[in-house]
């Protein structure tokens, strides 16, 4: 038997998927908006597809494939960016081919790549000048938490625009953070992948000390996962080969969270950290760390391959 409340909710969240649950445009369809996109679709929304890869638009079933962000924009009343980074966030917004033009007044953007918070208080007051709404929902959990919907949303804006799109950020997540205006969002997430960065390193360095002192790695993991070591990054995306299943370093490191956008994480926490006076002396060495996997044949490889860049091998 549902109980009021729950009868509330599900009424609030039917009102609000036929208001916005048939017109949602999802633009930039990798490792992440690949996976969300299709638990929109499970869960009943009707997409309109774009990214600049036309094999990334083929692979969602369900949903309409557009030629360009502007196509995909036009009558969409929720506008869902999953992008790599600031610069292609503003052009996908402001440039040339840029959707400012074609998104309907009082609609709202919706960027959940990880980008400057900078930048997404600039696009605020843009796209807000046109009447358009904008909230900054970056997202933690990565691959798994995108496919299994339990991802975490960081979203910076005003409460409002939260709320109302709450059970659509619940299709894709678990939980949802207003974390204060436009910007905090992304400094949650920012100051969240600094820690992320630097603990996969250490999980990594640590893993491939014991092995090389002859311990079994599933039995060390086990012992770090009920102690004072355990992270994220030793119990949910163990960075050794088949130590636990379904995760990048099970796949030769391929899919999950790419070495450059770590490295573009770590560079957004160094210079948000410049702005207000943040010493970051580990994340700074993390960022360094990263980069030099980058120019030594690791850039298409997931971040957790940090444990085979240390241990010499690709
Ligand atoms: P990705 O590189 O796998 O996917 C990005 C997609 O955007 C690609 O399909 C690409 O073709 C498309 N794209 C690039 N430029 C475009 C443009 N101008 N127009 C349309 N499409 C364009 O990246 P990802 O791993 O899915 O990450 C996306 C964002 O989410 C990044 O900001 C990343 O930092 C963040 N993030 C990633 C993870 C993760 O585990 N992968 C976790 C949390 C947050």
């Amino acid at each position: 038997m549902l109980n009021n409340t729950c009868r509330v909710f599900l009424k609030v969240g039917s009102d609000l998927q036929k208001r916005h649950g048939s017109n949602i445009a999802f633009i930039g369809l990798g490792n992440m908006g690949s996976r969300m996109a299709r638990n929109l679709i499970k869960k009943g929304c009707s997409l309109k597809i774009y990214d600049m890869v036309p094999s990334a638009k083929a692979a969602i079933q369900g949903a309409t494939p557009c030629q360009s962000a502007e196509e995909a924009v036009k009558e969409s009343s929720i506008v869902i960016t999953m992008l790599p980074n600031g610069p292609i966030v503003k052009e996908t917004i402001l440039g040339e081919k840029g959707i400012l033009d074609s998104v309907s007044k009082n609609s709202l953007i919706i960027d959940c790549s990880t980008v400057e918070p900078s930048v997404e208080q600039e696009l605020s007051k843009i796209v807000g000048e046109r009447g358009i709404r904008y909230l900054d929902a970056p997202v933690s959990g990565g691959i798994v938490g995108a496919e299994a919907a339990t991802l975490t949303f960081m979203v910076g804006g005003e409460k409002k625009d939260v709320d109302e799109v709450e059970p659509i950020l619940l299709h894709m997540g678990a939980k949802v953070h207003h974390c204060g205006k436009s910007g905090a969002g992304q400094i949650a997430k920012i100051c969240n992948n600094l820690i992320l960065g630097i603990t996969m390193i250490g999980t990594a360095e640590a893993l491939n000390l014991g092995v090389k002192l002859g311990l079994d790695p599933k039995l060390l993991t086990s012992i770090v996962n009920i102690s004072s070591g355990r992270s994220w990054s030793s119990d949910t995306y163990n960075p050794v080969p088949h130590v636990i299943p379904n995760v990048p370093s099970c796949n030769d490191y391929k899919g999950g969270f790419s070495v450059p956008l770590i490295a573009k994480d770590l560079s957004l926490a160094q210079s948000s950290a410049l702005q207000c006076g943040a010493p970051l002396p580990l994340g700074a060495l993390a960022h360094q760390i990263y980069r030099t996997m980058i120019t030594n044949g690791y850039e298409e490889k997931d971040f957790s391959s940090v444990y085979m860049f240390l241990k010499g091998a690709k």
